[in-house]
């Protein structure tokens, strides 16, 4: 893996931007110049990316961020890959970096106890813990630290709602965890203002227990948000939690559903995806606008005659409104972790 010439980074910074459009154009603007892909939100409580390039382009691009004194404390979790993780790259003013409906807490402020790799593994199974997944389904469904406690929630923004059920667990050592580590700023922030006493988060998210501590306990695969899908995370123990949507067997190969319509995240065994043409039941089965299935289940989306350019000149026409008059794209809001 370590000599691969493409890097993945994961990253979030909270931090006051005042200048978010101009920011936006900038920062679009370097990664243009450095081929940099993914997607980024600028928003005015910070940033938040998942980005891909050259191991090199990426050095460039880190040093880029922490060279600016507001974002000089960004933690990066890097990732080698064989190829860029993204076809496009997408930079965005948001109103937050994570879609949450807490844009009131500063986790700056307040936050809950931030916990290395480490003290996380020493600590997840002591008596008086709960484990608290704050993710969607889509992402605890294919993989999860062993007795997590998990919500049945579509979208991040449903959290707070969810935390009404949980007040039995305010006597406890909450120690909640997301994919790298955004969501439980905010998460664990909401739990401390709902009076839980005693909240943590796994600082770095499962991808950087799975980098420091070898992922132990951290069972199936962890859903990113980059071509990519799923990653191991578990190199201690790993196991098989999910089951493929069609037959119930064992299995952790994540498909979106050829009905592009539909486009369901789910796992589809081998067999299944050839038979079910990477569709996830009759009905997108048989319908006739479904994509060709290649195998994969992963449909890169047409890049021909994309200009990295567009989304920079677009903006900029936009950038004489106001901007509450401009429209949120509102696209994958919540797939940043
Ligand atoms: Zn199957
Ligand atoms: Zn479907």
């Amino acid at each position: 893996m370590e000599n691969q010439p493409y890097s993945i980074l994961l990253y979030y910074c909270y931090a006051s931007i005042e200048d978010t459009e101009a920011y936006r154009e900038e920062h679009h603007l370097f990664c243009i110049e450095n081929n940099i892909r993914g997607r980024i939100i600028i928003s005015p409580e910070g940033l938040n990316g998942t980005v891909s390039g050259l191991k090199e382009d990426c050095e460039k691009y880190m040093a880029y961020i922490h060279a600016d004194p507001r974002f000089a404390k960004t933690e990066f979790k890097i990732e080698a890959f064989d190829k860029h993780a993204f076809a496009k790259i997408h930079v965005r003013v948001k109103p937050e970096i994570v879609h949450s409906s807490l844009r009131h807490l500063d986790p700056n402020v307040k936050t809950g106890k931030h916990l290395a790799p480490e003290e996380f593994k020493a600590l997840k199974d002591q008596e008086d813990v709960v484990i608290l997944d704050v993710r969607s389904n889509y992402e605890h469904e294919l993989g999860r630290f062993k007795g997590a406690l998990t919500l049945d929630i579509d979208n991040f923004r449903d959290f707070p709602e969810k935390v009404k059920e949980l007040e039995h667990l305010k006597g406890k050592k909450v120690l909640t965890y997301c994919t790298g580590g955004i969501k439980c700023e905010k998460a664990s922030a909401y739990l401390l203002e709902q009076g839980f006493q005693d909240v943590y988060q796994l600082h770095g998210g499962i991808i950087k227990y799975g980098m420091e501590a070898g992922g132990e306990d951290f069972e199936g695969k962890c859903y990113v948000f980059d071509n990519r899908i799923a990653v191991d995370i578990n190199k201690v123990n790993p196991k098989v939690i999910s089951i493929c949507h069609v037959c119930g067997t064992e299995c952790d190969r994540m498909v979106n559903c050829a009905n592009s319509s539909c486009n369901a995240h789910l796992p589809i065994c081998e067999k299944c995806g050839w038979e079910m043409e990477g569709t996830c039941s009759v009905e997108c089965k048989e319908n006739p606008e479904k994509r060709p299935y290649d195998g994969t289940g992963y449909y890169q989306k047409n890049t021909n005659g994309y200009n990295p350019y567009k989304g920079l000149i677009r903006r900029q026409d936009k950038a004489k409104q106001p901007l509450h008059e401009q429209k949120d794209p509102g696209i994958r809001a919540d797939h940043q972790s």
